[in-house]
Order: C-alpha cells, then structure tokens, then sequence
C-alpha cells in the first residue's frame, strides 16, 4: 500500500500523480540484475520520464549507479544538469542548429549524430573536446546512417576535430512484436555494419542496441549499454515479457470527490447527455479532466477505483471534471481520493487498461498527464 505524504500536502490538491520511488528502485534494481556482466544501464528519462518527472528519477537513477541517461531534447539535458545531475546524457533526438550545438557543449550533453554534414556542423561550430554517439539506421527507417555505410560514416567523423565518438548505436523497430524474425534481422545488420568497420581498422566503440523489449528479449542484445524506458517505470512492453522479471508499475492517478448527488431515473448526464440513468442513482464529480490527461475517448468505457471498489464513469468526460457511479459506495464522501490508475487496496486499475481501450500502447497513457497534476513522490513499503 503506498504511504501519503502528509494529508497536508495534498489537502489543496483536486488531482495528482504519485510516483512511487520504491518501485522505481526495485525495477532498476531488477533491470540490473538481469543484463550481462560490464553491461550498462542507460536510463531513458525522455519525456519527463515519461511523466513521471525526470529530475526525480534521475537522481534516485544515480543514487543507484547509473552511469548514463538519455533524453530526446536538449532542454530536457540542461533540466538534468541544473538540476545537478553528473552522468553522462545522451540527446537522442537530432541536433544540427547553431544555438542547440552551443548549448550541448555548455551543458557538457552528449549528442546523437546521424550523417556527416550534421557531424562537420558541430566540428566547425565546438572549441573543445565532445563526446558524440554515432547513430546507424538498421531497419527502423527513422533516424540514423544507413548501416551499409558505417564504416565511411565512422571514419568520416572520426577525421573530424573535437570530436570524439564515445559509442555506436542502433534503434529496434519491432522488438515488442511477439515474431522475433526482424529484430534478429537488424542485429545481424549491427553485427555486419561493426565487423566491417573493424576490418576497416576502425576502433570500435562502447555498442547498443536494446530498448526495454531487446533487453528483455535476450542478453544477445545486451552489448556494452541498454537504453532502457518503459521498463524502468514497471510497465512491460509486451505480456510476453511478463515472465522474464518482476516490475512495479510506479504511477498512480488520483483526484478528489467534489461533489455527490443523487439523480433520478432518466436523466442525462455531462455534454451531450452522453448517457442517461436508468435508475435512481447517486453520482460523484471528480476534479480531473482531459485537460490533465485522462483521455475524452474512455468517456463511458472507464472505470475508476472507490474505497477499492470498482465504479463506472458516466457521460463525456469534460476538460477539467469527470462523472462517476457511487451507487454501491454509500459511504463515499466529498474529499475522498479516488484512483484513476494504479492501486487502491486489493484493486488495481493498470495503464494497459486504458491503452486497450483505447487501441495505443501503455507509452502514451504515462506521457498523457499534464503539468497541471503536481507529482508527488511516495513510497510503497517493499
Ligand atoms: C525511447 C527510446 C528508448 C527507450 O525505449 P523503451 O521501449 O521505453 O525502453 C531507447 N532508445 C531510443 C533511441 C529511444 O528513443
């Protein structure tokens, strides 16, 4: 069960998201201790840590010796930094105009390079010594060097001045598919693109391949580094991966009960009149809308967990509140905090509920809260 800070913390609050930084801890903890021996953790905190808050999960990160992070922003490296976080951050997002190649070199972050007019851009525009990632396109046909061509691309960077290629990346297109064909594809297509780079005499860097899925898939994709998201956030790629480790999700949604009323038979409910009581029932307000997150294609699909107990959502969900049943919840009151995601009690509403319902993945709910819901840090006991 997780522990709430102090009433008093949330007591102004109408809605929040609690992060559970035990649970975060746990799933490094349990990512660590699955990859292969010299095998580094890069934690992705891209997103605000997909909603979870970046600079929160970086530091608890570091607390528990990961070395490295990335990002796919340069505001959000220089966030981490000001925040006083000392890995190394690699942008994996591309970077080619003046002023953010300045503000890598100022932040020391790290940048991703994809071909070599974006490298020459950075050579003429630093005065000292960067480290730099080499990104090469092996299926995913989104950024990066075509992997036929990576040992001209090495070389080219290579000859170039400041800069100093400290690794060599590819990006999975299809490792949470549950067909395996095109992943082992794309790391035959690394394999040929390294073994022809080192016939060429070329130094190899550190290697990395694997997000969450082909880190889990196998410790064949392991390499030097994984670059790992989802999974540090205790939610699985794909149901296939359930067995391969133990997560704990860290989100919960909650908001507050504003108002109760009872409503007679036949009576329509929120824009639209959406639905209509069948029945005398009793209806809680709760102060959260599609303006923080909840998504309005659940109105009338969703459920939300009362005193533990599950209770529908009725009508259009509204920008800024939401109609549920509290029929069967007689006790129900104003001020109580009702769950939206996670865990109340023995109940349990997880994102890929909603991300089924709404026929997306489990990424998209996490990054969907918006800043207007503060985050608050709790812990569950283990
Ligand atoms: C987002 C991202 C990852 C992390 O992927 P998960 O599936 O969340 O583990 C890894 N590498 C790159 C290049 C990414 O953009």
């Amino acid at each position: 069960m997780p522990i709430l800070p102090s009433s008093d913390a949330l007591a102004a609050e109408r809605a929040w998201v609690e992060i559970d930084t035990e649970a975060i801890a746990h799933n490094i903890c349990a990512l660590q201790s699955v990859l292969t021996p010299g095998t580094d953790l890069l934690a992705v905190v891209k997103a605000d840590a997909y909603g979870h808050g970046a600079v929160r999960v970086a530091a608890l990160a570091e607390q528990l010796e990961v070395k490295s992070f990335g990002v796919a922003t340069v505001p959000e490296g220089i966030e981490l930094r000001q925040a006083g976080i000392r890995a190394s951050i690699l942008v994996m997002g591309a970077v080619q105009s003046r002023a953010q190649i300045e503000a890598i070199a100022q932040w020391r972050l790290e940048p991703t390079l994809c071909d070599p007019v974006q490298a020459q851009c950075f050579a003429d525009a630093l005065s000292a010594p960067l480290p730099v990632h080499l990104k090469i396109d092996t299926g995913m046909s989104r950024l990066g060097y075509p992997w036929e061509q990576c040992a001209d691309f090495m070389q080219q960077v290579m000859a170039l001045p400041h800069l100093h290629v400290a690794s060599l990346y590819s990006h999975l297109a299809t490792a949470d598919d549950p067909d395996p064909r095109f992943m082992k594809e794309q790391q035959a297509r690394f394999e040929e693109a390294i073994g022809r780079s080192r016939a060429a005499g070329i130094p190899i860097p550190t290697l990395h391949l694997a997000n969450s899925a082909g880190t889990l898939f196998s410790p064949a994709m392991h390499y030097d580094r994984v670059r790992v998201g989802l999974s540090l956030y205790g939610i699985y790629p794909g149901p296939q991966f359930e067995a391969a480790i133990a997560l704990k999700p860290a989100m919960q949604v909650r908001a507050r009960i504003a108002h109760i009323r009872d409503l007679p038979a036949g009576v329509g409910i929120s824009y639209g009149h959406r639905f209509v009581t069948a029945n005398p029932c009793r209806v809680a307000v709760i102060s959260i809308g599609y303006a923080d997150g909840v998504p309005r294609n659940l109105s009338n699909r969703m459920q939300v967990l009362v005193r533990g107990q599950r209770v529908p959502q009725l009508g259009i969900i509204t920008m800024d509140q939401i109609v549920i049943d509290v029929t069967a919840i007689p006790d129900a009151a104003v001020g109580d905090s009702v769950t939206l995601l996670g865990k109340d009690g023995s109940s349990n509403i997880p994102s890929e509920e909603w991300s089924r319902l709404l026929d997306t993945i489990p990424y998209e709910i996490a990054c969907g809260f918006q800043q207007r819901l503060p985050r608050v840090g709790v812990r569950s006991s283990m």
